[in-house]
């Protein structure tokens, strides 16, 4: 038997992941076909799960199309895609680091991204033992100052490629470092020039890669950097990259696709100049109604939104009193008529306009909707749609 530790629910809308990923195909040339990155089970969201939910968009009539190359972070991650019977490219996102990635990447025909030379070798030694050609991706550092191949490597870079026959460079990637950010469009368009310098080159060497930089902001912010396909993430699970700044705008019409619903343990008054929660950060400044619910940092929802976030409960908002616990936390109900146990809050998501946003609880958290949906997303979900 499972242990269950929570009473709380996080619904994946796969609808809304479909939709979403409609929305953002629609924003790239036909040419190019805009890759799921769905490493990190999908941002918390269920690798497989939103991996079959986009492959039926090839049977339903979506003008869109399903994706033709996805994009998760390990071989292992690409070897579970690959069981669940997901077809297309998978590219490999932290490529090979072991010598077992070499031996996933050759049975299930994932394409590592690699970033230095050292990686191609053993692929070639191992796909030259199994009698197979493998596919790689090149990445480039052009100036996240992450991983990749700068000018300075790729003299070298060719010379590999040139004596292992049997390694086959058919992508070309980069990552931009400020898409997110309006103010700093010119460090995009360096690193943009700078790829397109790296592409020519590999082409000119005799490798005809497609090419790859965009990520979500990249794509929504600067259609021009599409080239082959963007590699879409944040926006896919629908927050917007551009929430709060002047392109705000362009990111609109995307659909939150995680929402989660805690639990109403119990509603009780706490009487004016009383405290509530450990350490007595909160004192009720007049009598008040509050609400425990279920959920805490043992659920990924984190400390630091003591006496900060707000959830919807009722179509309305409620801000937490006192401090997040282990499991519970209190919020001030005094506003809102007919709050009972076994009703449900929304932590994140919810009905109308008075959803709590991705961004929104972000912000009060003091990170970014990524890290949200991450560490939300650890427990154990529902998927409709
Ligand atoms: N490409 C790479 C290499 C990444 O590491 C990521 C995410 O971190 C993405 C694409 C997708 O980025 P986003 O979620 O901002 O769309």
């Amino acid at each position: 038997m499972t242990i269950e530790y929570n009473h709380l629910r996080c619904i994946i809308d796969l609808d809304a992941l479909c939709a979403n990923y409609a929305l953002l195909q629609s924003m790239s040339p036909e040419s190019a076909r805009t890759i799921p990155v769905i490493k990190a089970d999908a941002y918390g969201h269920g690798l497989c799960e939103c991996a079959h939910a986009l492959e039926s968009l090839r049977s339903r009539a979506v003008a869109t199309g399903s994706p033709t190359t996805y994009a998760v972070g390990t071989a292992e991650e690409g070897a579970n895609l690959r069981e669940a019977g997901v077809g297309g490219r998978i590219l490999i996102l932290l490529g090979n680091q072991h010598s077992r990635d070499e031996a996933l990447c050759l049975e299930h025909a994932l394409t590592p991204v690699v970033s230095r030379t050292g990686q191609i070798r053993p692929l070639a030694a191992a796909a030259r033992m199994a009698g197979l050609h493998a596919d790689i991706a090149l990445k480039f550092d052009t100036g996240m100052a992450r991983l990749g191949f700068t000018d300075a490597d790729f003299g070298d870079l060719v010379d590999v490629l040139a004596s292992h026959p049997n390694v086959r460079p058919v992508w070309a990637v980069s990552h931009l470092a400020t898409a997110d950010d309006p103010q700093q469009e010119s460090f995009v368009r360096a690193q943009a020039r700078r790829f397109a310098a790296f592409v020519d080159k590999v082409r000119a060497a005799g490798f005809p890669v497609r090419a790859s930089i965009a990520n979500s902001a990249g794509l929504i912010g600067y259609p021009d950097l599409a080239m082959d396909g963007a590699r879409v993430g944040i926006a896919m699970y629908g927050a917007n990259p551009f929430a709060g700044t002047v392109w705000e705008e362009k990111g609109a019409g995307l659909r939150q696709v995680m929402r989660v619903e805690a639990p109403v343990y119990q509603v009780h008054r706490l009487g004016k100049g009383e405290s509530i929660s450990y350490g007595r950060t909160f004192t009720a400044q007049e009598n008040m109604t509050v609400a425990v619910l279920g959920i805490g940092y043992a659920d990924g929802y984190s400390r630091g939104l003591s006496n900060k976030a707000e959830v919807q409960i009722h179509g309305r908002r409620a801000r937490i009193v006192g401090r997040v616990c282990m499991q519970m936390t209190a919020v001030d109900v005094s506003h809102i008529e007919g709050v009972k146990p076994g009703q449900y809050a929304c932590v994140l998501g919810g009905d109308g306009d008075t959803g709590v946003t991705s961004e929104e609880l972000a912000g009060w958290w003091g990170t970014i909707p990524y890290e949200v949906f991450c560490l939300l997303g650890l427990n154990r979900r529902e998927f409709v749609g």
